[in-house]
């Protein structure tokens, strides 16, 4: 998955420095990333000349800042591109750095009384200095749910239009509501989608999404009963389909496909 980026070590605890030489340095404008043509990522050495540098986390021994990059002598690539860059470390930093740069820029005034915000300086979060608001970076939880039926079929989904062009096999998945559980959004979610309802949810993992700012929470689980009534706002189509049937999953770095391959591998069933 996206932030397996093991045997490097991703820092995110505060401790921010200033940077140096080898440091790489981030900018994106929307849902662009600012990269050299090369599409390699630029080094502070290469933008001394630059200021406002904001610090955002460190893989092993290298630091990763914020800045704003003249698009001069630069390309622009949507922020799709680093779900498969090589080297992988790099497009789970630039990502993960998208997300920090889209809570900054949307933080920038007060949501309580409209004051510019400054940034606290302990820990990652900022603070209105006018009505004290204090506000942390912003991740959206949200359930991915592999249903089996008791032939040993998961049910493989393929969003409606309106989610943009993702248009592969999915699972069941949706963002928790506030006040319930991420086992009571697993329940909700999937009978609000399809109809179904779903018992013995076994947790399955859980991975960082930068992409849609999200911390997902992936369960299995067992259809116990209902008819598939689809959801057509969210839905176009539901499917059962057997571990050897043709699944279009790209890549792996989605916990979808992970949980989709642990399944076709024979790792999980109904009922256990
Ligand atoms: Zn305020």
């Amino acid at each position: 998955m996206i932030h397996e980026i093991e045997p490097h070590q991703f820092h995110n605890e505060w401790n921010p420095r200033k940077p140096s030489a080898e440091d790489i340095v981030f900018s994106f404008d929307g849902n662009n990333a600012i990269l050299k043509p090369d599409r390699t990522f630029f080094h502070f050495r290469e933008l001394t000349h630059l200021h406002d540098f904001r610090y955002l986390f460190s893989i092993d021994d290298t630091a990763f800042f914020l800045t704003e990059i003249p698009q001069g002598n630069a390309i622009s690539l949507n922020i799709n591109f680093a779900r498969d860059y090589e080297p992988t470390e790099l497009g789970f930093a630039c990502v993960t750095g998208w997300h920090l740069y889209q809570w900054y820029k949307t933080t920038r005034y007060c949501g309580a009384c409209g004051t510019r915000m400054i940034p606290v300086g302990n820990e990652r979060a900022m603070r209105c200095p006018d009505c004290g608001n204090l506000v942390y970076p912003r991740i959206n939880p949200a359930v991915i749910v592999g249903i089996l039926n008791e032939h040993n079929e998961i049910l493989v989904t393929q969003y409606a239009i309106r989610h943009g062009e993702y248009r592969h096999d999915a699972l069941v998945a949706g963002y928790c509501e506030i006040g319930e559980s991420v086992e009571n959004c697993v329940k909700r979610e999937v009978k609000e989608e399809t109809g179904l309802t779903v018992t013995n949810l076994r947790y399955f993992n859980s991975q960082p999404w930068p992409f849609s700012g999200s911390l997902l929470f992936g369960f299995f689980c067992d259809a116990s009963e209902g008819n598939i009534h689809l959801d057509k706002n969210e839905l176009k189509s539901a499917v059962w389909k057997k571990r050897d049937d043709p699944f279009d999953v790209p890549g792996s770095a989605s916990l979808t496909a992970c949980m989709i391959e642990f399944f076709r591998d024979g790792k999980v069933s109904y009922g256990r």
